[in-house]
């Protein structure tokens, strides 16, 4: 899903915050999600990247620091309960967002994450004293994390920028 939320759609309940925690894709909305998922790691196991981890209650959770999502839907279709399932849609609306430590943005050349972006997502544009501001390109970038786990200085966060659709 793409495209803003209003604050009064937040109010009229029928969005739901961003998540702070990421859900494997097809993932229900947080507060379903918590109801229906029991747990029982089939997702984790699944996963051919290895990408899912457990949070600290022991639910599935994204972790991009060493591998990254490819969409297989392997997780989807393992889960026994409809917490994962190809059949709600998606609200997934995860991009990569780059912080200030970037070795480019501070004079040190690197296009790592460029470089590893199958979607052409980043692009840079060049500042004053060697320096380049790098873009990620919010209608390209698929929230792969394919950069955050390349990028040599950790710069990297993955995170769902948008509201999520509540359960109706
Ligand atoms: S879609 Fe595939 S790669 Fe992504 S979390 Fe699920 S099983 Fe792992
Ligand atoms: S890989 Fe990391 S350090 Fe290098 S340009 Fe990209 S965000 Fe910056
Ligand atoms: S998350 Fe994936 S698609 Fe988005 S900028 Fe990084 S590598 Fe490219």
């Amino acid at each position: 899903m793409h495209g803003s939320v209003s604050r009064a759609e937040l109010i009229r309940g029928r969005m739901m915050p961003a998540r702070e925690v990421l859900r494997p894709p097809h993932s229900l909305p947080e507060n379903a999600f918590l109801d229906q998922c029991d747990r029982c790691d089939k997702c984790l196991t699944a996963c051919p990247t290895h990408v899912i981890r457990h949070d600290a209650a022991g639910f599935p959770r994204l972790e991009f620091g060493s591998a990254s999502c490819t969409f297989c839907s392997a997780c989807a279709e393992a889960c026994p309960t409809g917490a994962l399932s190809q059949d709600h849609a998606d609200v997934w609306n995860v991009m990569a967002h780059i912080k200030g430590n970037c070795l480019s943005f501070n004079g040190i050349t690197c296009r790592a994450c460029d470089e590893n972006c199958e979607e052409g997502a980043i692009r840079f544009r060049l500042m004053t004293h060697g320096r380049s501001l790098p873009l990620v390109d919010e209608t390209r970038c698929t929230g792969c994390g394919a950069c955050a786990v390349i990028c040599p200085n950790d710069a990297i966060d993955m995170r769902q920028t948008q509201a999520q659709e509540a359960v109706p």
